[in-house]
C-alpha cells in the first residue's frame, strides 16, 4: 500500500467564498478531512458524502486533543494510504500550529503540501473597512498573540516596545488579556487616543465590530459583550473603518447575503 499525503489546508475565516479554489478541490477529494472548531460547517460540508471527518478542535480553552495526538493521527491516517487533509481557520501557519504539524510529517517522511488561506486579521481588516497599511497613517504590520498570560515573567512578547512602534497591530486571541495588553501598550508610549478597531467573527453571519480606542477598548468590548473569536487592530488606519466599513453597514441593511456557496 502506497502512503498516503496531508494537505495542511486554510479554510479561511468563516465565510466559504473565501476559500481557495485548490483548498476546494482538496476538500472535494479528501479521504478523511481533519478539523477544529473554527472551520464552518458549510466548508466541511463541500467534502465527498463518505469522507471520514475527524473532529480535533478546542475552543477557548475547553476540551482539546494534545497537539502530538492530532500530530499521530495525521501520521497514522497517511501511512493507511489515505489522502487527508488537515483543515486550519485562516491560515495554517498564522498562530494555527501548522509549523508543528509538517515538522511531525516531515519527521515521520510523509509526503505534504501547505495550501495557505486567508488569514483572520486580514479578512477582519477588509470587512471592517481598515486598510492595515496607507501610505498616510502606516508603513508596516504586526500580528501578534494575545493569548500569552502578559504578566507571566517570561512572556516572549515586549508590549512597551510595541507601543512605540507605529506600525499596525494585529491582535489574535487577544480578547482575554485586552486590559493588560492595552495598558501595556500606553506604559509603552502610546497614545490612548490610538484607534482601535475589534472585529468580531468576522466575515461571517455574526460579524460584529467595534470601534474604540486604546484607552477605552477594554472597557466598551466589553460592555458590549465582544468575545472570541475576534482579531483586534490598533493603530490610525483603524480609524477608517468610521467611513469604510461597507460590511457592517451592508448586512445591517439587508442589501447583501453574508456568504455565497460556491
Ligand atoms: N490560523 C488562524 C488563527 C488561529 S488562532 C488564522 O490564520 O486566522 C484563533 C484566533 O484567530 C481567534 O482567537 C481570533 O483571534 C482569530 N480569528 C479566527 N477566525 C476569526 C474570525 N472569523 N473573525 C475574527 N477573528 C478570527
Amino acid at each position: 500500500m502506497t502512503t498516503g499525503t496531508v494537505y495542511l489546508v486554510g479554510a479561511g475565516p468563516g465565510s466559504v467564498d473565501l476559500l481557495t479554489l485548490k483548498a476546494c478541490r482538496l476538500i472535494g477529494e479528501a479521504d478523511v478531512i481533519v478539523h477544529d472548531y473554527l472551520v464552518a460547517p458549510e466548508i466541511i460540508a463541500l467534502a465527498r458524502p463518505d469522507a471520514e471527518r475527524v473532529f480535533v478542535g478546542k475552543k477557548g480553552g475547553g476540551f482539546c486533543c494534545p497537539q502530538r495526538d492530532i500530530e499521530g493521527t495525521l501520521i497514522r491516517l497517511a501511512q493507511e494510504g489515505k489522502r487527508v487533509v488537515r483543515l486550519k481557520g485562516g491560515d495554517p501557519f498564522i498562530f494555527g500550529r501548522g509549523g508543528e504539524e509538517a515538522e511531525a510529517l516531515a519527521e515521520a517522511s510523509i509526503a505534504f503540501e501547505i495550501v495557505p488561506g486567508v488569514t483572520s486579521a486580514l479578512a477582519a481588516a477588509a470587512y471592517a473597512g481598515v486598510p492595515l497599511t496607507h501610505r498616510t497613517h502606516a508603513s508596516a504590520v504586526v500580528f501578534l498573540t494575545g493569548h500569552e498570560d502578559p504578566l507571566k515573567p517570561d512572556s516572549t512578547l515586549h508590549w512597551e516596545s510595541y507601543g512605540r512602534l507605529g506600525a499596525t497591530l494585529c491582535i489574535y486571541m487577544g480578547m482575554k488579556n485586552l486590559g493588560t495588553i492595552s495598558q501595556r501598550l500606553q506604559d509603552g508610549g502610546m497614545s490612548a487616543e490610538t484607534p482601535v478597531a475589534v472585529v468580531q467573527s468576522a466575515t461571517t453571519g455574526d460579524h460584529r465590530q467595534l470601534l474604540s480606542t486604546v484607552g477605552r477598548v477594554a472597557l466598551e468590548s466589553e460592555h458590549a459583550g465582544f468575545g472570541a473569536p475576534a482579531i483586534v487592530v490598533i493603530g490610525e488606519v483603524a480609524s477608517l473603518a468610521g467611513k469604510l466599513s461597507w460590511f457592517e453597514t451592508a448586512v445591517s441593511a439587508g442589501v447583501r447575503e453574508w456568504s455565497v456557496a460556491p
